[in-house]
């Protein structure tokens, strides 16, 4: 799940990455509004957090050129601008939802996963690929009942591939998603991760459930 930061305060943004990344999220930071515009309508990105008060663009005129462009990223509107009339601002200009500097991080990682949530259509929050569960609400993997321990990375790939369950996913796709935007698609960490995974998800089970598309990429899905 990549992630998008608008928010120029250095410091309050390296505290959220820091928090994001450590939920195994790949975050990117844009510290004002216009390179904020330009990530966010490259349409990359599973959720944005932006900030309103920005140098360059006004949160609130990129989330509403975004809705513009028919780019549905959910977004989470977080500011200090906390009056009642600037969230049905916000709302109307088509976040969805918002949330008051100052905030608990711990709010905002939980609203970060209700959102994302969301955004995959799924209703209890519990991914299933035969007999492979993941929460994603507590990170927790199991195979078969067995507990599986994940590092931060290869729960952020397993999570990507079991939300896509069945659809082949490319190199390019997979960086982008479970890797932030400086990271070299040419480098073999991908595939050294997946066979990290392999290990720990396939490894003396009968039924393998991450196959190599020749050429391709890697598809996660119940039957070979
Ligand atoms: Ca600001």
């Amino acid at each position: 799940m990549r992630i998008l930061v608008v928010e120029d305060e250095a410091k309050v943004a390296s505290f959220i990455r820091r928090a994001l990344e450590e939920e195994s999220y790949a975050v990117d930071v844009a510290p004002d509004g216009s390179q904020g515009l330009d990530l966010a309508s490259e349409g990359l990105y599973d959720l944005i957090i932006l900030d309103l008060m920005l140098p360059g663009l006004p949160g609130l005129d990129i989330l509403k050129s975004l809705r513009k462009e028919k780019i549905t990223t959910p977004v989470l509107i977080l500011t200090a601008r906390s009056k009642v009339d600037q969230k049905v601002d916000g709302l109307d200009a088509g976040a969805d939802d918002y949330l008051a500097k100052p905030f608990a991080i711990e709010e905002l990682l939980a609203r970060v996963r209700a959102l994302l949530r969301r955004g995959s259509g799924e209703a209890a929050g519990l991914l299933q690929v035969d007999d492979l569960v993941l929460n994603p609400a507590t990170r927790e993997v199991t195979r078969g009942g067995q507990r599986i321990e994940l590092t931060i990375k290869e729960y952020a790939l397993l999570e990507y591939l079991m939300r896509n369950a069945g659809r082949v996913l490319t190199r390019p796709m997979i960086s982008e998603h479970v890797w932030n935007l400086d990271f070299d698609t040419f480098t073999n960490v991908i595939d050294v991760y997946v066979n990290y995974l392999r290990n720990k998800i396939d490894r003396g089970h009968k039924r393998k459930l991450i196959h190599t598309v020749r050429g391709s990429g890697y598809v996660l899905k119940a039957e070979s």
